[in-house]
């Protein structure tokens, strides 16, 4: 323990000594995460920066109004800081006050403050999700209830027709790293990735999300996948795309050669889960998907090739695919259940009920999202306002051209911006 101490103090001389006011905040910021982190263990996503740092936040739990204070000193500091001329540097000290006021406000709500639903979210992700009125969900499912006519809830109709889809068990593995290969390969004709880029794929369960990426730091991740629920065949291709290529491994990847090795940013070794930049790396996550697979080329790949690979019937991949853009206009119901819920307004039950209801999920799957919404609670938003808030900022760069897209997600990816930056 001593020998940690004093490594940590010589640590802290020599960056008071040597570095600049950017470069000694950004250590500050890191060690303040990972102090958080002591509270709250779903905070520190990712670290790979110098284990001691770790070892020192480990060996005291520090209060948070210390550490309350220990954001407000960095806010000053940062605050002082003159707007650099490069437009990098200038992406970095705004990325650094909007993580650190983050932090600040996940060390109020970790000290009892509650905040309403859309107050946390802009406080922790710098963005606020549209609320959309109910009459916009029964449009869409009007048309849903044209497409499955019958007796029972439309939900019920929906789940029975879908259980054709399911990729049976015993061929999961085989047709996720098919996926993942098909998503690398066409990542990589457009990225340049480290040489050393890797990762593990496991399959888990008893866990509220369906599938996680732990990046491991050395640009290697471990991707679980959760099989407590069935897997539909859409699942391959978005968990291949949205944990591995071209979403959060390689943006994690990125982030680490180009910010961390070749600059010496630190603050990137640390990942804090609730903070701006999880809106950027789950919407680029989904939206990457659209990158990967242009235009109807998504459809043509999983006819030819996940279809019968998944034992399915590859004559109805352009079925399939139809419904779900219909279903995925329900995906802000989400958002209005974990803003009702959280809000207070409902309870775990009649937000379980929404979801049925508005966002179509089974009892079982909607049920699942509760737990989400207790574990994670706003964060639900990074997902599809998350996805569009990219989609519009890319798409308003590169216009349909599929290369420039490209292009426009490699540079997003491989950069400190934040939500407020893009608009
Ligand atoms: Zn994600």
């Amino acid at each position: 323990m001593k020998i940690v101490t004093i490594v940590a103090v010589l640590l802290g001389t020599a960056a008071a000594l040597g570095q600049g006011t950017m470069d000694r905040v950004a250590e500050e910021y890191v060690k303040l995460v990972l102090a958080v982190g002591q509270h709250d263990t779903d905070y520190v996503d990712a670290y790979y920066g110098p284990p001691e740092w770790r070892k020192a936040a480990e060996s005291a739990k520090v209060p948070l109004a210390d550490l309350g204070k220990r954001a407000a000193d960095l806010t000053a500091t940062l605050d002082k800081e003159p707007p650099p001329g490069d437009e990098l540097a200038r992406l970095r000290l705004q990325y650094l006050k909007r993580q650190v006021a983050s932090a600040s406000a996940r060390i109020r709500m970790l000290g009892g403050e509650r905040l309403s639903f859309d107050d946390e979210a802009k406080a922790l992700y710098d963005a606020v999700a549209p609320s959309l009125p109910e009459s916009h969900f029964v449009e869409v499912l009007a048309q849903l209830e044209k497409r499955f006519p019958g007796e029972g809830s439309l939900v019920d109709r929906y789940d029975t027709w879908r259980r054709s889809f399911v990729i049976p068990k015993e061929k999961l593995d085989q047709v996720f790293k098919t996926a993942i290969a098909a998503c690398r390969e066409r990542t990589l004709q457009h990225l340049t990735l480290p040489a050393e880029e890797s990762f593990t794929v496991e399959y888990v369960t008893g866990k509220s999300w369906s599938g996680y990426n732990w990046y491991q730091g050395g640009y290697r991740s471990l991707i679980q996948v959760n099989t407590d629920l069935p897997v539909y065949i859409d699942r391959a291709i978005d968990l291949a795309c949205h944990e591995g290529y071209p979403g959060h491994h390689v943006y994690n990847a990125l982030l680490e050669k180009h910010l961390v090795k070749d600059r010496g940013w630190k603050e990137f070794t640390v990942y804090p889960l609730f903070s701006p930049q999880s809106l950027i790396a789950e919407g680029t996550a989904n939206y990457g998907i659209a990158v990967a697979f242009p235009g109807g080329e998504r459809v043509a790949y999983e006819r030819k090739v996940l279809f019968p690979a998944a034992g399915l019937d590859p004559a109805r991949a352009a079925e399939y695919y139809e419904v779900q853009s219909l279903v995925e206009k329900l995906a802000y119901a989400g958002n209005e259940a974990a803003r009702r819920y959280l809000n207070k307004e409902i309870d775990a039950a009649q937000a379980a009920a929404w979801l049925e209801k508005y966002a179509l999920m089974p009892r079982a799957r909607a049920e699942q999202r509760v737990r989400f919404f207790d574990q994670y609670r706003s964060y639900v938003i990074n997902y599809n306002l998350g996805k569009d808030m990219v989609a519009k900022y890319i798409e308003g760069k590169a216009g349909k051209d599929a290369k420039k897209r490209w292009q426009e997600f490699g540079q997003l990816v491989s950069s400190p911006r934040l939500p407020s930056g893009l608009r």
